[in-house]
């Protein structure tokens, strides 16, 4: 019983019985992984009787698997999320000396998982820092295999640290930029027209889809002009040549005000905000932290690069009660290959004490059922959340930060999620 997923002509082809790999993961991802598949099974029992169903299948990682195969990723793991497309994971921790720098970069390197999704929703009843923070509801979009995360690094004092240098002095004609050339290390930031491209891509898209207002384009193109600044016109570019008219651009924006006057330009985007179309829009990275904070509501889906979206996912999962509830999805829009999980670690302080809080795990399994059209028991998720953080039934990272709470182990609140869902 089960099948498995397709992508026909660009469409994902689910059907009723879909076969999901999962790895469990290491510390916690014992604790929070049946828990959180008991809710999503709920969730869609609920909504479709037994038409529809998860079927779960256990993959290897961590180290589960080194315990079985002597591998911390072995190739049958790989082969399953190529084979199934859509597939689950809990955290792994980073093995130490193990010849791989990072499970999770390998899985996203190997299927090319170039989109970081990181959706930031407020639940009511959550502790947050911010002031009204029913306000915040955006969607990050981080490209996840460029930058100066891509691993291109020459350390102090090596060999090739060196080279790399006299290259820079010598034939590229550097000089003054490098304060201090006998203690220099450096990272190279490839920032590409194809990576952006289809970064900013499925961003917009996503937007149409979900009838969203904007897409901000953040970028320190102030001061990295080829890179960072390529980023946005490279963005602009795409979406004018290939949104055309569902979308409205703040270049557009100024074109018109430059030759019309400021009257015309206003009038042209409260036109476009009347007919639906999503206005595209940028913003300077550190401007961006500010005005987040200060104008949540401004900003809908965020299209940025790795590094910049690494910081941007932080604080905003922080203004929605942290990281240890905010879900994550690595995707290819293109091959139809999609990896939702936990974005917090293995919390190894923890791990066995009935303490961790499944919500991550959980509702990035709700993110997978977006992916897969399955809204209907997404929904359902989402509505038992919020009823139990409201009642104040939360585990022990909310508790504390809670007044009158009751406080849940792991299963516990599953369960209470369980019953408000029926
Ligand atoms: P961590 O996220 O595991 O823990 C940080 C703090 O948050 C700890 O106090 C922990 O108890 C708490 N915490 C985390 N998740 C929680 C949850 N669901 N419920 C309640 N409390 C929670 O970060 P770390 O300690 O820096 O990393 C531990 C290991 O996890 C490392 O090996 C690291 O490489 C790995 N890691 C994996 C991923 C991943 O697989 N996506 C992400 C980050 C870190």
């Amino acid at each position: 019983m089960g099948e498995k997923i397709k992508l026909e002509n660009g469409r994902l082809i689910v059907p009723d019985h879909p076969i999901i790999p999962f790895i469990q993961g290491d510390g916690i991802g014992k604790d929070i992984t049946k828990p959180a598949q008991s809710v999503l099974d709920a969730a869609v029992e609920k909504a479709y009787g037994s038409s529809r169903k998860l079927i779960w299948k256990e993959v290897l990682a961590g180290q589960k698997a080194f315990k079985a195969t002597g591998n911390y990723l072995p190739q049958e793991t790989l082969d399953s999320f190529k084979e199934h497309l859509v597939g689950i994971k809990g955290p792994l921790e980073t093995p130490v000396g193990g010849g791989i720098r990072s499970l999770n970069v390998a899985l996203r390197q190997t299927l090319d998982l170039y989109v970081c999704l990181r959706p930031v929703r407020w639940f009511k009843g959550v502790p947050s820092p911010v002031r009204y923070p029913s306000m915040v509801d955006m969607h990050i979009f981080r490209e996840n295999t460029e930058d100066i995360y891509a691993g291109i690094e020459f350390e102090i004092g090596d060999e090739k640290t060196k080279k790399f240098q006299d290259f820079l002095i010598n034939e590229m004609g550097i000089s003054t930029q490098i304060r201090f050339p006998e203690s220099s290390a450096y990272g190279v930031k490839p920032i590409s027209k194809d990576g952006s491209e289809r970064l900013v891509r499925s961003a917009i898209q996503y937007a149409i889809t979900r009838h969203l207002p904007s897409v901000t384009l953040v970028h320190k193109g102030n001061i990295m002009k080829f890179t960072e600044g390529a980023f946005k016109n490279w963005g602009y570019d795409l979406a004018e040549s290939e949104f055309g008219k569902q979308v409205f651009t703040w270049r557009q924006y100024q074109q018109i005000q430059a030759e019309k006057g400021q009257l015309d330009a206003s009038k042209a985007l409260e036109e476009a905000k009347k007919s639906g179309k999503v206005i595209i829009k940028d913003t300077i990275t550190d401007a961006f932290l500010q005005d987040s904070l200060l104008h949540p509501y401004d900003h809908s889906v965020i299209a940025t690069m790795n590094l910049n979206g690494d910081y941007i996912s932080d604080q905003l999962a922080a203004m929605v009660g942290g990281i240890g509830i905010s879900p994550g999805a690595n995707i290819n829009y293109q091959s139809g290959f999609a990896i939702f999980e936990a974005t917090h670690g293995t919390a190894p302080d923890i791990a066995g004490t009935g303490k961790a809080n499944p919500s991550s795990l959980l509702l990035s399994g709700v993110m997978m059922l977006e992916y897969l059209g399955w809204h209907e028991a997404a929904e359902h998720v989402f509505d038992a959340m919020e009823h139990t953080f409201s009642k104040r039934r939360v585990t022990s990272d909310l508790h504390t930060m809670m007044e009158s709470a009751t406080l849940l182990s792991t299963t516990e609140f599953a369960d209470e999620i369980i019953r408000n869902i029926h």
